[in-house]
């Protein structure tokens, strides 16, 4: 499904296009339609799913058409500040081209964010971030005004109760407006989130995302690189691996189309398949990848559903798919049947994040192979996820006044 479907305000909507979206997620096609409704919603989904833009995107979206001048919108309550940062970091990127402002309010940092968290709880800001522990301090100040509160967001609901934030979500609930559409996110659900959902939730819409693991036997790697070294490394496994068949996927179809060119000009034989083409030649391309007279191919992710080719050794991802699902679909086009398969995943210098929220949905590091020499230097992995230092500071973000166009 595609953003454009959703009926999104027109900046809104931008922001989706600059941070690279193209199709809804699984969890983002449930989600979005039921909050954008006004249902309360407890949802099962991990990270890596796009379980985030999943509630802001819809949030903003009611908060853009009903934004009520001097008072918090949404609050969104996370278990760590390294999530509240990345969460921050999402509504930026998404928020880019609204008038919306926001903050996060986590513990640790100075007296001068203190100051800033104050005046954006007092005066409002559309979209508050916070930890349970710094909201709490805020609380017992007596300054904070929640009363045009529309959304009530618990994002790792099951993480925060393992921390024992349970009294401190209670004394926050109790400050908020009791008309007021709450959503619920958490990777598990335990007996004691259920119980939490009955008492906060109303009527609420129950959504459930299993993500299936990649077969064990499919050795993954991947290669940290630079976005020019694709192509030469791609070609380089191309020559040194042995396969019956290799499947190279791309995100975008235009990826596909020049991708399949310049491999073409290198002298590999390989054919391509995208929506472009009809379904008749779909089949007759697939026909000749299945029967082995072109051995490589090139594809969106329409083929990461569904193609069942037991001959299909070795799965390339030239980038990484926007979530955790799709990259289990994708290489598990590899190994099919009895056979062995090799996935490789090319993590590009703005793909490190992406990549890890996979790593922590598949609950393990995929092996970095160190880049021929011959490629030139490689960047190393950084992802903000993993280490949980963001380089940016969300404090900047509390803006109010004209809409941002850059
Ligand atoms: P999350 O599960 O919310 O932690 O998101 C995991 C990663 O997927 C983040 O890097 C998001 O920016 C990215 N993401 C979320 N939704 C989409 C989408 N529809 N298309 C591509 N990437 C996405």
């Amino acid at each position: 499904m595609r953003f454009t479907e959703f009926n999104f305000h027109p900046n809104l909507l931008e922001g989706i296009e600059a941070s690279n979206y193209e199709n809804a997620t699984p969890v983002q096609e449930q989600v979005i339609p039921s909050i954008l409704a006004g249902k309360d919603i407890i949802a099962s989904a991990q990270t890596g799913t796009g379980k985030t833009a999943a509630f802001l995107l819809p949030v903003m979206n009611q908060i853009l058409k009903n934004h009520i001048d001097g008072q918090v919108g949404a609050l969104i309550v996370v278990p760590t500040r390294e999530l509240a940062i990345q969460i921050a970091q999402h509504i930026e990127g998404l928020s880019y081209f609204t008038h919306l402002s926001s903050i996060a309010i986590y513990g640790g940092n100075d007296a001068q964010n203190f100051v800033a968290e104050k005046k954006a709880l007092q005066m409002g800001a559309d979209i508050i971030v916070c930890t349970p522990g710094r909201m709490i301090a805020h609380l017992n100040m007596g300054y904070v005004n929640m009363k045009g509160l529309q959304f009530l967001i618990l994002d790792e609901a099951d993480r925060m109760l393992d921390m024992g934030f349970q009294d401190d979500i209670n004394k926050i609930i109790k400050g908020l407006p009791v008309k007021r559409q709450n959503l619920l996110f958490s990777a598990t659900m335990p007996g004691k989130i259920r119980e939490l959902a009955r008492k906060i939730l109303h009527e609420p819409v129950e959504i459930n995302i299993a993500i299936s693991k990649p077969p064990e036997k499919i050795v993954q790697k991947a290669f940290v690189v630079y976005e020019p070294q694709k192509l030469p490394l791609i070609k380089k496994i191309l020559k040194e691996t042995p396969y019956k068949n290799a499947l190279i996927f791309c995100s975008r179809k235009q990826t596909v189309k020049q991708l399949a060119r310049e491999l073409k000009h290198g002298g590999v034989n390989v054919a391509e398949i995208h929506s472009d083409l009809e379904q008749s030649e779909r089949e007759s391309v697939l026909g000749a990848f299945t029967a082995g007279r072109i051995p490589v191919m090139v594809a969106t992710d329409i083929l990461s559903r569904g193609i069942d080719i037991d001959t299909i050794d070795v799965v390339i991802n030239y980038d990484v798919p926007g979530d955790g699902e799709d990259y289990v679909h994708r290489i598990g086009r590899t190994a099919r049947a009895e056979a062995d398969g090799s996935a490789f995943t090319l993590i590009g210098e703005k793909e490190h994040n992406r990549f890890a929220a996979i790593e922590q949905l598949l609950g393990k590091e995929v092996e970095k192979v160190e880049v021929p020499k011959e490629l030139g230097k490689a960047p190393v992995y950084n992802p903000r996820i993993r280490s949980g230092s963001g380089n940016r500071s969300p404090q900047r973000q509390f803006h109010r006044g004209a809409p941002k166009r850059r």
